[in-house]
């Protein structure tokens, strides 16, 4: 296998909601719940598509389409991102809507599991066309959304801008300011301190989790990061705060290596001037595509999903993979990568930063009384330590991996729940 050609980007057709059913399914036969129940558990409870028309700064109008995803309300709100990308699909939706519930019974917070999407190409649009098209969705979506059925966040491509457009437009056809309707908004708007490193911080928490349980140290590692973007940046960040050497990055656009470590504090001050890697003084040109593969102890793929698959997992090296993105290994990844005694932190649990601290925020509105700073990171430790250890204790005990341990974890949450509910008929 080893001179199985490297592919430069990994294009097979696949159905991501199908690759969560697959996870799903492989923890599912572990656990003594009723069929019918698993069933339910697993499928969307509700998946709208809306048409958007908007008008473009040119006068014309175009057709967008968006959709919105509830797969659980079970134990609490649905909660997710929104993600503005030109390839996003109701597959993928649902998909990214399951890996919400899990996520959030695998850290304990009050939520289902929501995402939504439009497909769009915001790096094409302009600010106006954007804002438009944000509040056309939210008019549309009036029915679903709200601080007690469907708290909508950031994802890809959207950010705090969009979700205080996403607020002003819920308020405003409720008469009345909701803050807690999205998690996610500018600090002034209600949001919370933290939030915007919370997903960076959550993922670097679990590698320091993964380091203490494999013996090894921070100080002796080294990282890539695939993706700089609100994780990849942040994360890169706290792994450098941690010790680590990350001796390389990669955007969309391009890669960068430094074998004694980039200085991330100063690519991140070049990434907001010049909106890209490339360039970076301080790092030599790399080839993006070949990220995954490089020898280093720690790999993030902190961009999007579907990067590992059975066709390139052959050639991983590192030691530890920290899914800063959703759904970066496939299933039919998972096996040859512990064949291969790579350390896999599951999305699920290693991302799962970001909607603790949109839970924080969503406690915060409703309180009305807002937390320091070193109130909500201290929480934010709490909450990934403790999941993290709960789901590598299941592991052991198990002799699973932690994916399918986290599953194990987070299904048998969400079934108590229902379980202690009963089904209304
Ligand atoms: N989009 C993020 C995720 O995939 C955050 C979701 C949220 O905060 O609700 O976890």
């Amino acid at each position: 296998m080893a001179n199985r050609k490297r592919l430069k980007s990994v294009t097979i057709p696949v159905s991501t909601f199908e690759n969560v059913m697959k996870q799903f399914d492989q923890a599912a036969v572990k656990l003594n719940i009723d069929p019918g129940l698993l069933e339910f558990l697993k499928y969307p409870r509700k998946s709208t598509i809306v048409k958007l028309p908007v008008r473009m700064d040119d006068g014309t109008f175009k057709m967008f389409t968006g959709f919105r995803v509830q797969h659980s309300i079970v134990r609490g709100p649905a909660k997710g991102g929104i993600r503005y990308h030109p390839d996003v699909t109701l597959d993928e939706v649902q998909a990214l809507a399951s890996w919400m519930t899990w996520k959030s019974a695998i850290v304990g917070i009050p939520f289902g599991g929501g995402k939504g999407g439009i497909i769009c190409d915001p790096s094409q649009m302009s600010l106006g066309e954007l804002e438009r098209l944000t509040r056309r969705y939210t008019a549309a979506l009036m029915d679903s959304i709200g601080p007690e059925k469907d708290v909508p966040a950031p994802d890809v491509n959207t950010n705090e801008t969009t979700m205080a457009w996403i607020m002003d437009t819920f308020s405003m056809h409720s008469n009345h300011t909701v803050t807690s309707v999205v998690t996610g908004k500018p600090v002034v708007l209600g949001g919370s301190l933290g939030r915007r490193e919370a997903t960076g911080a959550g993922v670097v928490l679990t590698v320091r989790e993964a380091l203490k349980h494999l013996n090894m140290k921070p100080e002796k590692s080294t990282a890539a990061v695939q993706g700089f973007g609100n994780v990849g940046s942040v994360a890169a960040l706290f792994l450098q705060r941690l010790g680590v050497k990350v001796t390389h990055v990669c955007d969309v656009f391009g890669g960068l290596y430094n074998p004694d470590g980039i200085d991330i504090d100063a690519l991140i001050e070049y990434v907001k001037e010049n909106k890209k890697v490339g360039g970076f003084p301080g790092a030599k040109a790399f080839d993006k595509d070949e990220i995954l593969y490089t020898k280093v102890d720690i790999l993030v793929p902190a961009a999007l999903e579907n990067q590992i698959t059975a066709e390139n997992a052959f050639h991983i090296k590192a030691k530890i993979i920290a899914e800063g993105a959703n759904g970066p290994v496939t299933p039919d990844a998972d096996p040859i990568l512990q064949e291969n005694n790579v350390f896999v932190i599951p999305d699920i649990l290693c991302n799962a930063g970001g909607v603790t601290v949109s839970y924080f925020e969503w406690v915060q509105d409703r309180m009305g009384f807002f937390w320091t700073e070193e109130e909500v990171n201290l929480r934010l430790e709490q909450f990934m330590t403790n999941a993290f250890n709960d789901v590598l204790k299941v592991a052991l005990e198990n002799k699973a991996h932690l994916r399918l341990a986290a599953f194990m974890v987070a299904i048998q949450k969400v079934a108590d729940v229902v379980q202690l509910r009963g089904i209304y008929a």
